[in-house]
């Protein structure tokens, strides 16, 4: 891999206080390519002490870091961007070999991830107070917003850079530090932004980042008093433990968990955009986003329409290395993951699920597996209840309008939903019934910067992305003036 890249952003140290260093044990992580199986570098395998220091480091650097203007904040974190920019086709090169997502999705990725370090360079110098007309004529009210101090950070592999930057960005702009740990499959991505960091002048201690036990690493960024919040994207198991861990120095918390995402086609919809929105809802990054579609719930009238245009398109989807042109559907990111995909798939066919399309590992091997569609999905398959995290499309069938939203807030989940309607009324209806953060109407996509990504229910608390991203980094001071 290291072939590839010319910018210098390539490393297999971590980077504290400004330094880049190994673990203090000289111990390492391989990072294997998913589509190759190739070991593509190694990682320090880093643990409470290290993750003591970047703590340290973080708390040293915010006195001076929070009290500097929001403008120059803002300039370092558009020269980031545009850094960030400039490496695009490098850093999507090694996001593909990390991840195995296809190169153009990684390039998507990149200029989403640069998109957060744009939007809060903006942001930055709106961080507005406000006065409130006071109860009594010899008072002044007045509402402060104050960084809140050292943030950790805890990252997944799905979006190797823009869960970098969508936490960092809106947390350095309000003049937080931050110390973050990315997922161990896709470090590098995460290691070629702190690079760029630095070359954009960020002060040392500012962002910290640091790879290794994922367990120990954890528990010190939860029980650390100079940990003030922490912002984290993942599973909602770990999220939940994570919380507890938490509990003993109440920090704040934005928490980006599962998701189990209804896509409802209605009769009245234009079939061609609901196909074209379901394989971008459901196929992008092989279904490992938290916000891909995992139910279609498909009205009876159109059920058979729909799965013959869907399964047709579908099957004209080419999986193989990211790295070649063309390829549409990565691998899945380890064993893991494939194991899951398949027990889901078998579970629903043992329970009445017919198999339109794929269903098995893919010829290629390795963590390849076919794109899948399963027809006649009923709620007491797995499928329904889990999120599968691959190419597997599970159709259900509906009849009545109220039947469809019942089934798609049938879940503990609250993260995505999607619809396709002509009907202006029944769109509405729909859109305030659906128990979710996001809710996209006539739209497979939804992920933007300048939106408020998050959920409901177990899928998380907070925003992120937006003038309201910024906030969750923000303490409000209340100034009561009296005597005047
Ligand atoms: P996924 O299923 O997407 O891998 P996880 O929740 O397991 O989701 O992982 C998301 C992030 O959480 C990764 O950075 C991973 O290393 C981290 N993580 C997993 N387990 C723990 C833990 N016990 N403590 C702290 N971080 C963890």
């Amino acid at each position: 891999m290291k072939e590839l890249l010319q910018n210098n952003v390539f490393s297999e140290r971590c980077f504290i206080d400004g330094k880049w260093v190994p673990a203090d044990s000289g111990a390492t992580f391989p990072v294997v390519n998913p589509a190759t199986q190739e070991v593509i570098g190694s990682i320090p395998r880093m643990d409470t002490a290290e993750t003591q220091a970047a703590i340290r480091a973080a708390s040293a650097a915010f006195p001076t870091w929070s009290k500097k203007t929001a403008q120059e904040r803002s300039d370092v974190l558009l020269r980031w961007y545009h850094l960030m920019m400039e490496s695009r086709e490098e850093l999507a090169h090694f996001l593909t070999c990390e991840h195995g997502k296809p190169l153009a999705e990684a390039r998507a990725e990149i200029a989403y991830a640069a998109s957060f370090l744009r939007f809060y360079a903006e942001e930055a110098r709106r961080v507005y107070g406000e006065t409130i007309p006071a109860h009594r004529t010899d008072t002044r009210i007045m509402v402060l917003k104050q960084p809140i101090g050292v943030v950790a950070a805890i990252t997944p592999w799905n979006f190797p850079s823009a869960m970098i930057t969508r936490k960092a960005a809106p947390a350095l702009a309000a003049g937080c530090t931050m110390v973050l740990k990315p997922a161990e499959q896709t470090p590098f991505s995460a290691l070629a932004i702190a690079a760029l960091a630095e070359q954009a002048g960020l002060p040392a201690g500012v962002l910290n980042i640091l790879t290794g036990d994922p367990v120990k690493i954890g528990q010190e960024l939860c029980s650390n008093p100079l940990v003030r919040m922490l912002s984290f994207t993942g599973s909602t198991e770990v999220g939940k433990l994570l919380t507890q861990q938490c509990s003993n120095t109440l920090k704040k918390l934005t928490l980006e968990l599962g998701g189990n995402a209804p896509f409802i086609v209605f009769e009245d919809a234009d079939l061609a955009a609901a196909v074209d929105g379901a394989i971008l809802s459901k196929y992008r990054h092989s279904g490992q986003t938290c916000v891909c579609t995992n139910r279609f719930l498909i009205q009876d009238s159109i059920y058979d329409a729909f799965v013959e245009r869907f399964v047709e398109r579908v099957g004209k989807l080419r999986v193989g290395n990211g790295l070649e042109a063309g390829v549409e559907i990565g691998p899945l990111i380890d064993e893991q993951a494939i194991a899951k995909v398949q027990t889901h798939v078998e579970d629903a066919i043992s329970k009445g699920a017919s198999l339109l399309l794929g269903g098995h590992p893919h010829r290629l091997r390795g963590t390849f597996f076919e794109p899948t569609v399963l027809g006649d999905a009923t709620p007491s398959m797995r499928i329904a209840t889990e999120e599968t995290f691959g190419p597997v499309a599970a159709l259900f069938r509906f009849t009545t309008e109220e039947e469809a939203i019942a089934l798609s807030n049938d879940t503990e989940y609250g993260l995505a939903g999607y619809f396709y309607s002509k009907d202006l009324a029944r769109s509405w209806r729909v859109a305030e019934a659906l128990e979710c953060g996001m809710v996209g109407i006539n739209s497979g996509f939804l992920s933007v910067e300048i939106a408020p990504f998050g959920g409901v229910k177990r899928s998380g608390l907070g925003r992120e992305g937006s003038h309201h991203g910024i906030e969750e980094f923000l303490n409000l001071k209340y100034l009561c003036l009296g005597e005047i």
